[in-house]
């Protein structure tokens, strides 16, 4: 199928977004041409700003438009606590529980040798930095339940086995509303790993 360039090239530009394939990019490019022109404006407005005036915080490497962010700037938070997250997006994820009140890291990314990401290529040295004055007490790895994941933790644990700090790692188990013949092994296993005394 041959489209016009101006068409063909916003089909592109969606189709290199994640999890975006050239059917959806397709359906989302026309949709933009029928939209109002002001919306449109309004849309590449909010992409352009979004890029412009957003940066990582210096201290935890969240996504931010203040540095430190609103978050490391927060005294009354606890600060013998730390959370160790992949993606600031898990930030959200984790302060929606409401459970949690310390402080974040950010490791944008998790340790894969089979895309050769090593432990240089994530937030691992500074987050070393930010452990070296003693005020951390507990770190709570919260990196994904997966095997990058999971070695991404071992591995952060392992660094500082000698910091006298509590490690602890997020329990995995099943999803609330799941099916446990839906569950897949690594999820089950994990779930059983997790078990608790009932009484
Ligand atoms: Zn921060």
């Amino acid at each position: 199928m041959h489209y016009p360039e101006p068409i063909a090239k916003l089909i592109d530009s969606f189709a290199r977004l994640p999890g975006i394939g050239p059917k959806t990019a397709g359906r989302l490019a026309f949709h933009i041409l029928r939209m109002k022109e002001e919306d449109v404006l309004e849309f590449a407005k909010a992409l352009v700003n979004a890029k412009r005036n957003l940066h990582y915080c210096s201290v935890c490497f969240n996504i931010t438009d203040t540095d430190p962010c609103r978050i490391c700037q927060d005294k009354s938070r606890d600060p013998s606590m730390i959370c160790i997250v992949q993606e600031p997006k898990d930030i959200g994820a984790m302060e929606r529980t409401r459970e949690f009140n310390g402080y974040y890291h950010v490791l944008h990314g998790a340790i894969s040798p089979m895309e050769g990401i090593g432990p240089d290529e994530i937030r691992i040295t500074e987050l070393l930095k930010r452990l070296g004055d003693d005020t951390v007490q507990e770190m709570i790895l919260a990196t994904n339940p997966n095997i990058e994941g999971e070695a991404t933790a071992m591995y952060i644990s392992r660094l500082v086995k000698n910091f006298g700090i509590k490690v602890t790692r997020i329990a995995h188990g099943l999803p609330v509303g799941g099916d446990l013949e839906y569950a897949d092994e690594v999820t089950l296993s994990k779930a059983l790993e997790g078990r608790r005394e009932l009484y």
